[in-house]
């Protein structure tokens, strides 16, 4: 094996982005980023939907390397956000580096040169000694199988492919779910709509955000008093560790959370049965705590209503009720969230012995850390299992991984190996120990998109963001085997294709 460690990375959202970035802090510059859409900013450049904004601060939903003075809102906007990751990957000269319009299908490892060959959609195929696979837990669209939806005559779409022509002014429209995606665009919708009519299957705990623009006086602030911006992060860091807590205590710190949400929820719903509606049923944190002062609010409007009555099927002129009652209207917008479990699905990735990660992850998906799994040598995942947080921001934990994926690549070439394999005992250990602490947690305590089929929670990581970074801070040598150079493998200085 070379010195010189070709990587592959899938994905130019902020996962890949982090890990570019520090693959190249650690001198290793042949880092490729093979993206499927035309250009790197993941979720941020399909995420188009109106009032699309990070419901986490920006000065925590950025990197800690690249700390911004100047953003506009607490919660960023959208297009401030994929402005942000571009302008954060132009200035460390690793947008150079993205491949767009390149979508990943395979890879595989082969056992006799200790590579990977990433086979993309095209013809094309790159070799490479590790693989990144940054494509995140929400970029496949969930759409509901509702019996005729075929025969709808209207628009139908997922709010994950908005269309920017689309001009919902006096038209009649349907939102089905009300998760984080519907909250931010139901109020923006209800604003222009003849009518629009909300479809929830499950209600939400609610927290307030406002998110207005900053005040000039305070931008100045942030702009020129040293230290405040430093302080806003850290004091950002602990709220959300404080939502955390309040989640793995439900039965303490937890009735704290849900008694703030419930004094929030009332002023907010007026009408007793509209609150009936829209409260929840379930533990406060167990799905997301959605973070919106506008959402509540929209469902009062004359032109709003909200139907908890399960849709059974639709018809040409919109979705059927249970009761019989059929909604009429122009456009129907799936806001049914993401297929989260299948993780990288569809790529088709092979590691020792032939063996699939859908084989590996038969009973249910894990990595160590939600990084590296055995028999998969090299290969490791961002934004991989049990690494998702309800309270905190997820690029904490992508920096965490890209620092430590670094640290396992200077452990290869340190060792003179061609790869590094995580040993079984210690995936198995890490796995028990993961799932053992979400005993007792709110997370526990109600369906989520954090579980897979089988019930078991594959999405979220049940600690703290402090655990997770001080877990990911030193990789253990001894937790991994270093796969041995082939003796006859030859230097290779660039990615074939
Ligand atoms: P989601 O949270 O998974 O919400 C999906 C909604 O659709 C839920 O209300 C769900 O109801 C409903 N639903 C799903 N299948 C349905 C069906 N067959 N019939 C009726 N209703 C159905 O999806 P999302 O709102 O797109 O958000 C996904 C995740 O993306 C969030 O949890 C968050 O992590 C991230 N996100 C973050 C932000 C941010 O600002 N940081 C913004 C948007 C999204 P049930 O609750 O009953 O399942």
């Amino acid at each position: 094996m070379s010195n010189r460690l070709r990587v592959v990375v899938v994905g130019a959202g902020f996962g890949g982005i982090a890990a570019a970035i520090e693959l190249q802090r650690q001198g290793i510059a042949d880092v490729t980023i093979l993206e499927r859409a035309g250009g790197l900013g993941g979720t941020w450049r399909h995420n188009t939907y109106p009032g699309a904004a990070c419901d986490v601060p920006s000065h925590l939903y950025s990197y800690s390397f690249a700390q911004r003075t100047d953003w506009t809102r607490l919660c960023s906007p959208q297009p401030e956000i994929l402005a942000y990751a571009e302008e954060v990957a132009r200035r460390h000269g690793v947008d150079r580096l993205v491949v767009g319009d390149t979508e990943v299908t395979a890879c595989r490892w082969d056992t006799t040169t200790a590579t990977w060959t990433v086979q993309t959609a095209g013809s094309r195929s790159y070799e490479a000694d590790a693989i990144v696979l940054a494509t995140g837990q929400l970029h496949r669209p969930a759409r509901p199988e509702i019996p005729g939806a075929e025969s709808f005559t209207g628009r139908l779409m997922h709010s994950a492919e908005w269309d920017p022509d689309l001009d919902l002014r006096d038209q009649r429209v349907a939102v089905i779910g009300t998760g984080a995606s519907a909250v931010q665009f139901v109020p923006e919708i209800a604003r222009v709509a003849r009518s629009l009519t909300v479809f929830q299957r499950t209600g939400n705990w609610f927290l307030p955000r406002r998110n207005r623009p900053y005040p000039r006086a305070w931008r100045a602030a942030v702009a020129h008093v040293p230290g405040l911006q430093r302080w806003r992060r850290a004091f950002v860091t602990h709220y959300g560790e404080a939502l955390t807590a309040m989640i793995r205590h439900p039965k303490t710190l937890g009735r704290i959370g849900a008694a703030r949400s419930a004094l929030f929820m009332r002023a907010q719903l007026r009408d007793p049965e509209l609150r009936r509606k829209a409260w929840p049923d379930y533990a406060f944190g167990c799905k997301r705590v959605l973070f919106s002062s506008a959402f509540l609010p929209a469902l009062a409007r004359d032109n709003v209503e909200l139907v908890t009555d399960a849709i059974t099927s639709i018809g040409p002129d919109g979705p059927v009720t249970a009761n019989g009652r059929t909604v009429e209207v122009d456009t129907i917008i799936y806001a049914t969230g993401f297929r989260t479990n299948d993780f990288v699905a569809p790529m088709e990735v092979t590691g020792t012995d032939g063996r699939t990660l859908h084989e590996a992850w038969s009973g249910g998906a894990s990595a160590h850390l939600g990084i590296t799994v055995p028999g998969f040598p090299s290969m490791f995942l961002m934004y991989g299992p049990n690494t998702n947080t309800s309270g905190g921001s997820i690029l904490v934990y992508l920096e965490a991984q890209a620092a430590y994926l670094a640290q396992a690549l200077a452990l290869v070439r340190s060792r003179g190996g061609a790869a590094l394999d995580v040993r079984p005992d210690v995936a198995a250990r890490s796995d028990g120990e993961v799932q053992g602490r979400f005993a007792g947690t709110a997370w526990t305590a109600c369906d989520s998109w954090y579980r897979d089929g089988g019930g078991r929670i594959v999405a979220n990581w049940p600690g703290y963001m402090r655990e997770y970074v001080r877990a990911t801070a030193a990789l253990d040598p001894s937790e991994f085997t270093v796969v041995s150079a082939p003796v006859a493998a030859q230097p290779a200085d660039s990615l074939s294709g």
